[in-house]
């Protein structure tokens, strides 16, 4: 009896031992050589694999250690004057610290570092600290914004401090849309700026999801008086949290009790009069917000999704190779490696369409994408940030599944936060309908539909390795039918709100697989995966028609994907 329960207490161990492998791992690394040479991939490498360490020896324990103490509101100081204070567990800034010196943030202070940001994201999602990734985010975008519209006046002042690496001296950004009436219909939007005369505006209204809410920064949406309704009549302004050293107009209603991301303050938020500054044309405002904030927002969103799945994978695959039961480890179960492939498969699928996107982004931000890789780029920020994010609970879930009960025990694993984080996922920067909604809408009316499915199938088509070629034809019957279905579903906008989104998970797939295929080709000895994840992919999402009971090769395929992390 005893001997059975330390042997199963030495299996835990030894699996905890195990896990995380080396963080910046070889599918990383192989995604960042896609797209980097020279002196800035061995830069990226470098940096990668040095704060990869400080994740996982310092990051994650951090984080675990003030989790269970999240922020409180402190309205009032000790005289009783207002200062609208949050207060943190120490543990929470000591995490703030090491992200900050990642230079995570730094890189935004200049265009052409989307892969140092991205790499770094995906690392510290490992350990799921997405309280501070959430604020990360925020000032990446807020830095974006003020780079590319600000007054020089403003983005001089603010700038610097905001691209500071030091954590302590760094200014924070965060991004205020949603009320209470609506956080997808902007257009909704009831908070007014009145024009003060003197180059400052006064901001008044309610927010009703204010996430860092102890930034110093805050980009907030209003409609100038007399604009007129919807979208177009916003204007978006920068509101500093203290005036001449006490709270700018605002006062904190409450913080949100949240399923996820808990470390991180949300609050509701009353604006009376606040000072605030104009940021580009004040008819500007929605435009603004969504090319440079909104648009960071949903690719940080997926990278740090993306850092999830390869977490939740690592989690369940090492406790998968350590866990016996009925005398056998619980990998060798053909279902257990069956839903220990779909895992990985999703994860290396959202790796490869994110990375693509990051680099997208990168020449957005630099200002030198073509109209066709800008169109591409609209069209992919939205439809990843969907599929990434609805991957992301899949595969952590999933993963519990694997821990059986441990997989929902809080101090077991990961898991259970990297879950309530990836819901809120989910939820934030565009749900997923309405993200379905915006994309079949930029389709049509900005006529990107043929060259959307052409870029996905020319990149099938251009697959020339007879193996590979093999799976890429496959996926181009069925594209046929994709193809017409997001047709249809963009000529006939009932058809596309019923039926759009479908349809979109099976376009983004489709490019995953061209991306996993064409990435295989030069992959060396990582190709038999990335060949075989595509062709799971290419079976489970884009061929209606497949069936796995009727596949042969159906259990090898399994194998060979998860050749790397199981015998
Ligand atoms: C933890 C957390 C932090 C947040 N932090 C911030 C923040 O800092 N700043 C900020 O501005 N916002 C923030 N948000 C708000 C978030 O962006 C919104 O919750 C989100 O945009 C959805 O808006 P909503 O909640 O009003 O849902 P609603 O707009 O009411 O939507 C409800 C449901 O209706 C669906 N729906 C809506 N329109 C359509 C349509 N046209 N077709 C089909 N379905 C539709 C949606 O998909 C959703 O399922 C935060 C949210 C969370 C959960």
């Amino acid at each position: 009896m005893t001997e059975a329960y330390s042997n199963a207490r030495l299996a835990f161990a030894s699996w905890r031992d195990s896990v995380p492998p080396e963080p910046y791992d070889p599918h990383l690394d192989l995604v960042n050589a896609r797209y980097l040479d020279g002196d800035r991939l061995a830069g990226v490498r470098d940096a990668g694999t040095r704060f990869g360490r400080v994740v996982v020896a310092e990051l994650g324990p951090v984080a675990e250690s003030y989790q269970q103490h999240g922020p409180e509101l402190d309205q009032y100081d000790g005289l009783g004057n207002r200062v609208e204070a949050i207060r943190f567990d120490p543990g929470y800034h000591d995490a703030g610290r090491l992200l900050w010196a990642s230079e995570l943030v730094h890189h935004a202070g200049e265009p052409g570092a989307s892969f140092e940001q991205a790499t770094s994201g995906y690392l510290a999602s490992l350990e799921g600290e997405f309280g501070h990734m959430c604020a990360a985010t925020c000032t990446t975008g807020m830095i974006r914004v003020l780079r590319r519209f600000a007054s020089d006046a403003i983005a001089d002042r603010y700038l610097p401090a905001l691209t500071d690496a030091d954590y302590d001296a760094a200014l924070r950004g965060a991004q205020f849309l949603t009320e209470v009436q609506g956080g997808s219909d902007v257009g909704a939007l009831a908070s007014v700026a009145t024009d003060h005369g003197d180059g400052t505006w006064r901001v008044s209204g309610e927010k009703w999801f204010c996430s860092v809410a102890d930034a110093d920064l805050f980009l907030v949406l209003a409609r100038p008086d007399g604009a007129p309704g919807g979208t177009e009549g916003l204007g978006c302004f920068l509101l500093p949290r203290l005036v001449d050293g006490t709270p700018n107009g605002f006062s904190i209603r409450r913080l949100k009790q949240k399923l996820g991301t808990r470390s991180m303050a949300s609050a509701e938020i009353d604006f009376d009069d606040a000072v605030a500054y104009p940021i580009g044309p004040t008819t500007d405002g929605f435009k603004i917000m969504v090319t440079a904030m909104l648009n960071t927002s949903r690719w940080m969103n997926a990278v740090g999704d993306v850092g999830i799945m390869r977490r939740a994978y690592v989690e369940a695959a090492g406790y998968a190779g350590h866990r016996e039961a009925f005398g056998q480890l619980i990998s060798t179960f053909p279902l257990v490696r069956r839903q220990l492939a779909e895992l990985k498969v999703d994860w290396l699928a959202a790796l490869h369409s994110t990375w693509h996107l990051t680099a997208l982004d990168e020449s957005v931000d630099l200002g030198v994408a073509d109209d066709a890789d800008a169109g591409f780029y609209r069209y992919l920020v939205n439809a990843n940030k969907l599929a990434c994010s609805l991957a992301a609970t899949k595969v952590v879930r999933g993963a519990i599944e694997i821990l059986g009960g441990n997989g929902a025990i809080e101090t077991f694993s990961v898991l259970p936060r990297l879950l309530r984080d990836a819901i809120v996922y989910e939820q934030w920067e565009g749900t997923h309908n309405v993200l379905t909604a915006q994309v079949l809408r930029d389709l049509g009316r900005l006529d990107m539909t043929g060259s959307v499915l052409d870029r996905t199938a020319n990149l099938l088509k251009g697959i020339t390795d007879p193996e590979l070629g093999t799976i890429a034809e496959r996926a181009l019957v069925s594209f046929e039918d994709i193809s017409t279905e997001i047709r249809r579903c963009v000529e006939d906008p009932r058809h596309g709100a019923l039926h759009g989104r479908d349809q979109l998970e099976r376009l983004v797939a489709a490019h995953q697989v061209g991306l996993l295929l064409d990435a295989a080709g030069t992959a060396g000895d990582l190709a038999m995966e990335l060949a075989t994840a595509a062709r799971l992919l290419t079976g489970r999402t884009l061929d209606r028609a497949y069936r796995p009971e009727h596949d042969p090769d159906f259990a090898d395929t399994l194998d060979a994907v998860l050749a790397s992390d199981l015998d």
